[in-house]
Order: structure tokens, then sequence, then C-alpha cells
């Protein structure tokens, strides 16, 4: 059941479920959802409490999570709409062709469809296009970012593109990084500061100091090239 309760300017949302643990637990998920495991016997008024209690924990979370969501509106895949491509605005011409493709040409992008009023057909194009841009410049993402961190003894992980609906990166205990393809339409700048970001969480799998003092290192200004990234994906 969903609950809420005012923390200054913004509200927290939170859903409730009651387990036989003993102590009251709080999750702040990727999805911003907040969920909150409650002992048996638990008051909402103890809940909106410990909420309370932790709201400041709950918005750091979710203020980290919401800076990998993506925010790039409903595509109707139609000619005329605007589609990035590393950073560069493209506007996307739709033709029949009997031979699909898709191609950059000035400041159009254009898809080459046997059905151009089928959007599924456009975006499923357009899809492998950015998929198979996205392989070849996030591998040289890796090779590249990878060379700052010559004194860690870092092995060149392995690289895996994954659509992820709330996240631009991650990266897993055994060492291999998940890049979202959407990153392929942000700067290379951008693309290189998920990479970075997910190397140094080989080294520093939280975002403790030394994590911070490692990113600050290793890419300097990284600042910019985040909010870069929600711009241009928002
Ligand atoms: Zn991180």
């Amino acid at each position: 059941m969903g609950h809420a309760v005012r923390y200054g300017t913004t509200v927290i949302r939170y859903s409730v479920s009651i387990s036989d643990r003993k102590t009251l637990a709080i999750e702040v998920h990727p999805d911003l959802s907040v969920r909150v495991v409650a002992p048996r016997g638990s008051t909402q008024k103890d809940i909106r409490e410990r909420i309370l209690r932790r709201a400041k924990w709950i918005r750091k979370h979710q203020r980290y999570f919401e800076e990998f969501l993506p925010r790039t509106p409903k595509r109707e895949y139609v000619s005329g709409e605007s589609h990035h491509y590393l950073g560069r605005r493209y506007v996307l011409r739709v033709r029949k062709s009997d031979k699909p493709s898709v191609r950059l040409r000035g400041s159009e992008l254009i898809v080459l469809v046997g059905k151009p009023n089928d959007a599924a057909s456009v975006k499923l194009l357009l899809a492998g296009w950015y998929y198979k841009h996205a392989q070849t410049r996030f591998e040289q993402s890796v090779k590249d970012s990878l060379s700052k961190f010559k004194n860690y003894q870092l092995e060149r992980p392995l690289l895996i593109i994954r659509r992820m609906s709330r996240r631009w990166g991650s990266c897993t205990p055994s060492g291999k990084i998940i890049l979202n393809p959407e990153i392929i339409k942000a700067p290379g700048k951008c693309i290189d500061y998920v990479v970075t970001h997910e190397l140094c969480h080989l080294i520093h799998p939280n975002h403790g100091r030394a994590f911070h003092e490692l990113q600050d290192k290793v890419m300097p200004g990284w600042e910019k090239w985040k909010q870069k990234l929600e711009r241009t994906l928002s």
C-alpha cells in the first residue's frame, strides 16, 4: 500500500510490508521507490517517524539514483523528430526503400525502411544501428579510460551492453562493466565518465571517500560530464 510523508519541499512516497523481522528496514531502490519492511505490530505513526528520521539519507540515495534515470521522452519514429548521437542532435528522415539502412548525412539521420509508417520497424532498425555504434565506441572508451588506471593493475573488464531502465552504467563483483546503450546519444566524454565511474568501482565498490578521491584523480572535472549526460538524455 502507498504512503507519503512531507519532508521539506519534497514528498517521500513509500510502501510498507510487514514481516517477522525484529527491526524496521528502509530500502531505496534504483527506480526511486522506497520500501519499508516493518516488524509485526508497527503502527503507521512509528513508520512515519522513522521515515522522517531517515529522510536525509533517503533523499541522498534517491538523488544518486535520479542521476541515472533516463528521461528521454517517448519517440514516435517519424520524420522531423530529433534524435541524438554522440552529443549531436539529428533530424530523423524516414524514407521507403527495399534496402533497409541507417546513415548520417549532415544534420540528418536517415532511415531507409520497407514500411516507413510502421514506427516499430523504424525503431528496431534504429536501435540496431545505435547498438552497433555503441559497441565500437564503448570498447574504445574502456580502452582509453583504462590507461588512466595504470597504477592499479586493473585488467581489461568484460563489457556488456544492456538496456537498463534506470541506470547508465553498472558493474558486477566479478569485474564486468555493464553499459546502457542509451549513452551513445551523449557526447563521447560523457561515455568516458560513465566508464571511468564504473572502473573506479572495480577498485572501490562503494561511494566512499576513497572512491571519490580516485574518481577526481583519474577524471578531474567529471561533474561537468555527468551534468551534460543528464542534460543530453533528459
Ligand atoms: Zn557509482
